[in-house]
């Protein structure tokens, strides 16, 4: 076998046995071939001592705005209105394919930096970050959200958006042995109406391909839609046939009880964001709730503008706080459905549950190493409390993707980070600053 690792706590994320102590996992191909609690018989080309340290399956990041990291820190404190209609989109409209390279580098370098292996990403130019993560091994579900702000004058044959959706399907969905999907996205119910969410709908179902799209992340929005519309966001769109497709919503704050149960009954995945949600002011996600009436929810960083991190540790820690301060309760969201949120919850997710989210024979060896030989992380009692309430990006040591190791103690294999921080200051910065212009 390609790699061994041996006596690691492995937090399989499986049910019937979610951790093994001094376990033995190993990759061959790309793919989990061996776990159990002795050595294997087949010899290794590389093993890794895992004494003290965790191996878990890589973190799934299931709603991002990667190459929004070139923003980090630049419109912090302002009403999301403000924010997006002032400072967000007008950067958005000088950013050019360079700068969203560039930002999408850093950002993965970021994520893999963080223990995050794949990522559901909507933004721009896509295809063009599609070539940059089948080159740096990032697995990466990606779209281009469709915004129809005049719906009267809206072709969807010349939107930008439609073609590089169109681009992304013929050139990369199913590209790295399946690292590179692409998915259809509509960006918002405020952002476009029913014709259009007909045409991505069917353009999802004719290839197969999740549908990424914004729902009840602010109390604004959701009235706004009741005000307009006469029902919720869900339900505009479920009625539209939206739901037609495997729905991915980020956020969902303001989701009523008869929205959960249509997320539910289709199979639909919410992208809980409590980091953004929060700076933000948009509101805390009824999570709990929708765990109990069988809502699938993963976890999402959101724009790197609005979070201002791609480390999905913090999510994980403040879905679980967030639900227990709200409720009152602190037995309503465990350590374990925490992560499991950020694991088999974002597979579900970006439906690759038969791929990724778990350690087990068969799936994609897309693992993480965490090292607890730190004074923040012991003694450890339980290593599902340890990870989720006491761990960080930073104390994770190892990041695999489909069995190619692409962060180890410092060093990156395929990203120079030096020259992406470079190519981020020096480029896309001074668009960002509006000082530059793009040719
Ligand atoms: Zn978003």
């Amino acid at each position: 076998m390609d790699y061994l690792f041996q006596n690691a706590t492995v937090l399989t994320m499986c049910d019937e046995r979610p951790v093994l102590q001094n376990g033995f996992v190993g990759v061959t191909g790309g793919k989990i071939v061996f776990v159990g609690e002795a050595a294997p018989q087949e010899p290794a080309t590389r093993t890794l001592n895992c004494e003290g340290k965790f191996l878990l399956p890589g973190l799934v990041n299931a709603h991002a705005h990667t190459a929004m990291c070139v923003m980090r820190g630049y419109a912090d404190d302002y009403t999301l209105q403000t924010w997006l209609y002032e400072k967000v989109f007008p950067v958005e409209a000088r950013l050019d394919e360079q700068a969203i390279v560039a930002g999408a580098q850093l950002g993965f370098a970021e994520m893999l930096r963080t223990g995050t292996t794949s990522a559901s990403d909507m933004y721009f130019r896509e295809p063009a970050v599609a070539a940059l993560a089948l080159e740096c091994g990032m697995r990466v579900s990606l779209s281009n959200a469709v915004l129809a702000l005049d719906p009267a004058s809206y072709d969807p044959e010349k939107d930008r958006a439609i073609a590089e959706t169109r681009a992304l399907i013929r050139d990369f969905h199913g590209a790295g042995n399946g690292r590179i999907r692409a998915d259809a996205a509509i960006h918002a119910e405020y952002t476009s109406n029913s014709p259009v969410w007909r045409y991505v709908t069917d353009l999802a179902l004719a290839h197969g391909l999740v549908m990424h799209v914004h729902v009840s992340e602010t109390k604004r929005e959701h009235e706004e839609c009741l005000a307009r519309r006469g029902v919720t966001p869900t339900r505009a769109l479920y009625d539209a046939g939206v739901f037609e497709a495997r729905v991915l919503a980020a956020h969902g704050v303001w989701l009523t009880e008869e929205d959960m149960e249509l997320f539910a009954q289709s199979h639909a995945s919410v992208a809980h964001c409590p980091v953004s949600n929060l700076k933000l002011g948009s509101g805390i996600a009824r999570v709990a709730e929708m765990k109990r009436l069988g809502v699938n929810v993963a976890l999402g960083t959101d724009g790197c503008c609005s979070n201002n991190t791609h480390n999905l540790f913090e999510e994980i820690k403040l879905a679980a706080l967030l639900q227990k301060g709200v409720s009152g309760d602190p037995t309503c969201l465990s350590a374990y459905d925490a992560l499991k949120m950020a694991t088999v919850g974002g597979a579900k997710a970006q439906g690759r549950e038969n791929e990724i989210g778990k350690i087990q024979e068969g799936f994609d060896a897309d693992l993480i190493l965490i090292d607890t030989n730190t004074p923040t992380l012991r003694p450890v009692y339980d290593p599902i409390s340890t990870t989720v309430y006491s761990a960080s990006g930073e104390d994770v040591c190892l990041t695999m993707v489909q069995g190619k190791i692409l962060y180890e103690n410092g060093q990156f294999t395929t990203i120079d980070v030096e020259k992406a921080i470079y190519e981020v200051e020096q480029y896309a910065v001074p668009l960002v600053r509006g000082c530059a212009t793009k040719d």
